[in-house]
């Protein structure tokens, strides 16, 4: 049987590394708060000084993350540094490079950062994703949705994320007006794809080479935004074998070091489809910390600070539910239901309450998956309720 080293770790723990993180926002939060659990100090380079992160990090660089002098001052004052975000100028990356290890690095995000740059590195490998084509004038942009057909989507190449930068085209005759709509920036077009459910495969990958995985994770959007993750998805034993051998496969061709996340598309055949590679801890593994041993965030510093790889396994039936700014009212979090006392609620303590706006989310532990998707969505279905403003009454 294998024994995996677990906290405290015997002997081996670099108490008071330094970690780097490019990047506040909520995932950098909660990398924080696991380093404190590991003895690790994280430093966090991010344009706000009261970033989310600000709470769990040891200090704040104040810095723009598209910014080398910035960078290089955080590397200045780390011995590794990692990546909340992909959305870092490769170029920045190889300047703290010359100073600090940077995991993952410089090599993994110029595969990955750029969506065509992403998919070219699919193809290479023969990994298999939908149909696509690029563009980055009118003209190519109608001779791709011509080629990929239609329906279709657009993504814009860089700087998107939530279903920011990215439009569905029904008919070739709407592919401009869609484009415009997305700001006409190079983009790449891809065929849209009639799924049976979305999966997500959440890998650590150690420095010594290890690899952890947690159970696939299923996904369900709205908006574009990840609304519910349930765990274990709803696949068959041989499904779940295959996204986890093709997530082993592509985390192996980047030679990715951390936490990486695979979004695949499962086609009504049965068939896998990557939608996208994330290089860092993800929205759809927030389930870990809660219900598996290790959590993402845990496992990840583990990877980046050369700490053997915790237990994964096992981890609980559980639902997340995203709880977006929409749900706020007069800058309030929604107030739970009685029969929900037992859920995990993490707040992100984000001050502006924005539409869209990812503020915090809840965790659902039940017997089976389907019970906790079903009361993480009767949750949702409440907040919703609770949220929308009743008739006005006289002023307090
Ligand atoms: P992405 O930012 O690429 O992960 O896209 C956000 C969400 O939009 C995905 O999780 C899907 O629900 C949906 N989506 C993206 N690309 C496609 C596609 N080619 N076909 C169908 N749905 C898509």
């Amino acid at each position: 049987m294998t024994t995996h080293l677990f906290r405290p770790i015997p002997g081996s723990q670099p108490e008071g590394l330094r970690i780097g993180i490019l990047g506040g926002g909520q995932l950098g939060q909660m990398l924080g708060t696991a380093a404190r659990s590991l003895g690790l100090r994280v430093i966090v380079l991010d344009p706000d000084p009261d970033c989310p992160a600000a709470v769990t990090a040891h200090a704040v660089v104040p810095g723009r993350l598209d910014d080398p002098a910035a960078v290089r001052r955080l590397a200045a004052q780390c011995d590794v540094l990692t990546l909340e975000t992909e959305h870092v100028p490769v170029a920045v990356l190889e300047a703290a490079e010359a100073i600090v290890p940077v995991r993952p690095g410089s090599s993994v995000l110029r595969l990955v950062a750029d969506r065509l740059a992403q998919k070219r590195f699919l193809a290479t490998h023969k990994f298999p994703q939908p149909a696509f084509a690029w563009a980055h004038d009118s003209e190519s942009l109608l001779a791709a949705v011509e080629r990929v057909g239609t329906p279709c989507v657009l993504k814009n190449r860089t700087g998107g994320y939530d279903g920011r930068g990215q439009a569905r085209v029904r008919l070739p005759e709407d592919a401009l007006a869609a484009w415009h709509g997305t700001g006409a920036q190079p983009c790449i077009v891809e065929r849209f794809v009639a799924f049976e459910r979305e999966v997500s495969v959440l890998i650590a990958c150690a420095l010594d080479g290890t690899r952890a995985f947690w159970p696939i994770a299923e996904n369900d959007h709205l908006g574009s935004v990840l609304h519910t993750t349930v765990v274990p998805a709803g696949l068959t034993p041989a499904q779940a074998e295959a996204a986890r051998t093709l997530g082993g496969a592509v985390a192996g061709a980047l030679r990715h070091v951390g936490v990486l996340a695979l979004e695949l598309f499962v086609e009504r055949d049965g068939s896998l489809l990557i939608n996208e590679i994330a290089p860092r801890v993800h929205n759809s593994g927030h389930f870990t910390w809660g219900a598996s041993p290790t959590s993402q965030f845990e496992q990840h510093l583990r990877c980046v600070a050369g700490l053997p790889l915790g237990p994964t396994q096992p981890t609980v039936p559980v639902a997340m539910l995203n709880l977006l700014g929409d749900l706020w009212h007069d800058g309030q979090p929604p107030p739970l239901p009685a029969w929900a006392a037992d859920v995990d609620v993490h707040l992100y303590g984000k001050r502006d309450a924005r539409p869209g706006r990812k503020m915090g989310h809840i965790l659902v532990r039940a017997a089976t998956a389907t019970d906790a998707l079903d009361r993480a969505r009767r949750l949702h279905a409440e907040c919703v309720g609770l949220q929308r403003p009743t008739a006005p009454g006289p002023d307090p």
